[in-house]
């Protein structure tokens, strides 16, 4: 459906951290592995083997961005698998540690899935945020104790960008001598990651968040770390993750994330760019508007702003009407406005939660995007401003 959702106009598409569009290049290198190749890669021929070559291949390219080694990638089903197989594997390890540190901050692929463990038995500690959205260290620390199995915690926020520092993270655990699992899956494709120079046990990543499809990702096992899989079964992957492979998914990852390590350094700064254009632009044209989340320590890619006065999902709907797609930071649930789980943990007042939107930029964005949104947004909340009861007595807005 892509564009031709509104006939003759084009999207403006600033939901990168939802998803992104399929590189072109990706989808040429995977199409050959749905048609021509589609031998098992476990089959001794040259048929088969000539699908392993290209897995091999994709591995090489998913260690290149990662600066790690490619026996330390294990393709998964997505990121959501690949954080749910390292927690798995951490309390697999030791019976004994039936413990697991989080962030109240996390996506759900972590945080429901933390609950989940607590609901069997499992104990978990969640480490809170101040009013930016950054972790108190020390905390975390204190929340550590010898029944521990790992911690994790993200890199980069989803909804608000907000990166942790995670391999300051990650010295704590070690020092600690527990594992420590982090959900990059935000991260990889729009910040250099040199995991060489780090000491993580693990790190989730999703082909879909760096312009790859849908149903792959892949994690990154530290070569000293001892894993044991969530998939059981045939000893693909090295017996880190059972199930004939998704081969022609797992060569789109290997070329996005060719892609991205091509593109990094350029893109990051004119991402960068665009999203500071846009943010300075809105804050400039809609009085009362607010940024959540630590401006600084923050992804290039990602603006959550707050417009005092509107209802994020009335927004949401009014943006789509001219085709400008993004994320509201409070959804509508059995009837009533359910505010982010961030922006709570964060303390924003509720109000300011309920006005959020989250605009994510990426690769396939232009400056005609920004010029584009900074049109449809301040007259389409200066229209919900002026339509909201509670602003009755401001000026009528001109759409
Ligand atoms: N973790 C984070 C931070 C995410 O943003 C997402 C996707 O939105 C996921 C996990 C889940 O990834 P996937 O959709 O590949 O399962």
């Amino acid at each position: 459906m892509a564009a031709a959702m509104i006939p003759g106009e084009q999207i403006v598409y600033l939901d990168n951290n939802a998803t992104t569009q399929l590189d072109p290049a990706v989808l040429e290198e995977m199409l050959p592995f749905l048609t021509q190749y589609y031998g098992n890669p476990s089959s001794g021929y040259l048929f088969g083997r000539q699908v392993r070559q290209a897995i091999d291949l994709a591995r090489e390219r998913v260690a290149a961005l990662l600066g790690c080694e490619p026996g330390e990638i294990v393709f998964t089903s997505c990121g959501t698998e690949s954080n749910n197989a390292a927690v798995n594997s951490a309390l697999q390890l030791d019976p004994n540690r039936r413990h697991v540190v989080t962030t109240a901050v996390e996506h759900s692929a972590t945080r429901v899935h933390c609950d989940t463990l607590a609901k069997r038995g499992f104990a978990r500690t969640v480490v809170g945020v101040d009013g930016e959205g950054n972790l108190d260290l020390d905390e975390l620390e204190n929340a550590i104790t010898p029944q521990t199995a790992v911690v994790t915690v993200m890199w980069a926020n989803n909804e608000t960008g907000v990166l942790f520092p995670v391999q300051e993270i990650a010295e704590i655990a070690r020092r600690k001598r527990v594992l420590f699992h982090t959900d990059a899956i935000q991260t990889v494709g729009k910040i250099p990651v040199r995991l060489r120079d780090m000491t993580l046990n693990s790190l989730a990543l999703s082909a879909h968040k760096l312009h790859g499809p849908k149903g792959v990702g892949a994690l990154y096992v530290n070569k000293r770390s001892a894993f044991k899989p969530l998939m059981i079964g045939g000893s693909q992957e090295n017996s880190r993750r059972a199930g004939t492979e998704n081969v022609a998914s797992i060569v789109a990852l290997g070329k996005a994330a060719e892609c991205a390590t091509a593109a990094l350094a350029e893109e990051n700064s004119r991402v960068r760019a665009m999203r500071d254009r846009f943010e300075t632009g809105v804050l400039e044209r809609v009085p009362e508007t607010f940024v959540n989340g630590d401006r600084t320590a923050r992804l290039p890619n990602t603006s959550n702003l707050s417009f005092t006065g509107i209802e994020s999902d009335a927004a949401l709907m009014m943006f789509d009407r001219h085709g400008l797609c993004c994320s509201a930071g409070s959804a509508c649930r059995t009837g009533s406005l359910e505010t982010s789980h961030v922006l709570r943990a964060m303390n924003v007042p509720p109000d300011r939660a309920r006005a959020s939107m989250r605009f994510s930029f990426g690769r396939f964005n232009t400056e005609a995007d920004v010029d584009k949104a900074l049109e449809i947004i301040p007259a389409a909340i200066s229209k919900l401003r002026a339509m909201s009861p509670s602003n009755a007595s401001r000026e009528p807005a001109s759409v």
